[in-house]
């Protein structure tokens, strides 16, 4: 069914009685020409790519749970590009131009609010950091613009410029990031996948993988053995857990990251504000919540629930820029696994067993990255050659030393 406001108008004077399944519920069949371990954002949109880029639609996505329940329903649906390394710029970018076309490519409204990102700085070394950043992402084609501490007044009028610790002196914004409907994007891309064959199979446990000879032959589920040609793992914070089972060690700890949302308020904050020196980050949804985040919580975890230290840390972070956040309620708060790599950046690389693929470690940054990894990652498992902007992402870059450590904090997940 295609969607558009002319269905939405006949569905209304119809009761909405027309609607049909947006994907279906099918059992896995013995085999397939591609596994994807993981219905997030990452496994579906790779599903898709690969059917609808690659023409190769023989593919089943694979979910322990149900699709959507991990970081893609989880994370602050924040997107930007204003990244400085060339090897992380480029994909950035890349992933904003398909956020930008997203919802006309599969015809579902993921809400991609473009309503600009804004990092603020307190002082000239980190103003000159941010110009320096500025012109890495005007060089990859992004777009950003400086901010002086009048023009940011102007836009943010509600912050505390004079901070004692912190006194706001400007920011760096992007003006196309902001935000999308985490949610949204799993089911638009379910739905685009399944619509050209792929088969998504939820309550579906990968358990091992079938390996003879240093090749990966298929996977053992929870509902039984399945054969397959490729087999490609996208399960972000179970990463280390999945890949144990084919033998592998990963540079990536997981962690658990929180997030909040506050009472629904009348519209105050028009983009994203991103606060790094006391890492808190904050928007507000179409409903009128605030919607908050700030630092991992600081020990190795896989439960998707995190500890009251970090809500205090996360709540004074928001204090120390706009103290009126303090009058409002918070309503929700969660956590979701994190897959923290030791450079703060990704992978999207073959693995030493022959057919299988690996899809992982994205840290605080996997939703904006969600198209660009689906595309990269497909382009990967069609033609076992890197797509070029994901060309650095490669598992070994420890061994060689060619780290990707964007804030050049040293090689220790915590920090990044
Ligand atoms: C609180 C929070 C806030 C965040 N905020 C942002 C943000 O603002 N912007 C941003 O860019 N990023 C953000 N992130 C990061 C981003 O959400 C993640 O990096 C990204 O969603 C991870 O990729 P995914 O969507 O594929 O993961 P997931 O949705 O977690 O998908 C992995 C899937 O694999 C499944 N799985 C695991 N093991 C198995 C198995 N053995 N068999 C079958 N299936 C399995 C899981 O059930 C899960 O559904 C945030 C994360 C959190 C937790």
């Amino acid at each position: 069914m295609h969607y558009s406001v002319f269905k939405v108008i006949s569905q209304g004077l119809k009761g909405n009685k027309g609607w049909t399944r947006q994907w279906r519920d099918p059992e896995p069949r013995k085999e397939y020409d591609v596994v994807i371990i993981g219905a997030g954002g990452h496994g579906l949109a790779t599903a898709y790519y690969l059917a609808k880029e690659f023409g190769i639609r023989n593919v089943a996505v694979l979910e322990k749970g149900w699709l959507g329940s991990g970081n893609i329903g989880r994370n602050t649906t924040i997107i930007r590009s204003n990244y400085l390394l060339p090897g992380n710029e480029p994909f950035y970018e890349f992933s904003m131009k398909l956020w930008e076309g997203l919802e006309q490519d599969f015809n579902y409204n993921a809400m991609v609010s473009q309503r600009g990102i804004i990092n603020l700085y307190h002082n000239d070394g980190q103003q000159a950091a941010f110009l320096r950043r500025a012109n890495a992402m005007r060089m990859a084609g992004a777009d950003a613009v400086m901010l002086d501490q009048d023009a940011l007044r102007k836009i943010c009028p509600f912050l505390d410029f004079e901070n004692a610790r912190f006194p706001i002196k400007g920011g760096l914004m992007q003006p196309r990031g902001g935000t999308v409907r985490h949610d949204a994007v799993a089911w638009g891309y379910a739905r685009g996948a399944d619509s050209r064959g792929v088969d998504i199979v939820q309550n579906c446990e990968v358990t091992g993988f079938q390996i003879t000879n240093g090749v990966c032959t298929g996977v053992e589920t929870s509902r039984g053995p399945i054969k397959a040609k490729k087999v490609a793992v996208c399960v972000a914070g179970s990463s280390s857990r999945v890949m144990e089972k084919a033998g592998m060690r990963l540079p990536i700890e997981s962690h658990v990251l929180q997030a909040f949302v506050s009472e629904g308020l009348k519209p105050i904050i028009p983009g994203v504000v991103t606060f790094g020196a006391g890492h808190f980050y904050v928007s507000q949804s179409d409903k009128g919540g605030l919607v908050f985040g700030g630092d991992l919580d600081g020990y190795n975890t896989y439960a998707q629930r995190g500890g009251l230290p970090v809500v205090e840390d996360v709540c004074e972070g928001g204090m120390a820029i706009m103290p009126m956040i303090g009058r409002a309620r918070l309503l929700r708060s969660w956590g979701g696994i994190m897959d923290m790599s030791m450079d703060g950046s990704p992978f999207i690389d073959r693995t030493p067993v022959d057919g299988l693929y690996f899809n992982g470690g994205w840290c605080y940054g996997g939703f904006k990255a969600t198209p660009a990894s689906g595309f990269c990652f497909a382009h990967l498992i069609a033609k076992d050659e890197p797509h070029e902007v994901a060309a650095a992402y490669r598992l070994d870059r420890f061994r060689r030393g060619a780290m990707i450590d964007e804030k050049g904090m040293g090689a220790q997940p915590n920090l990044h």
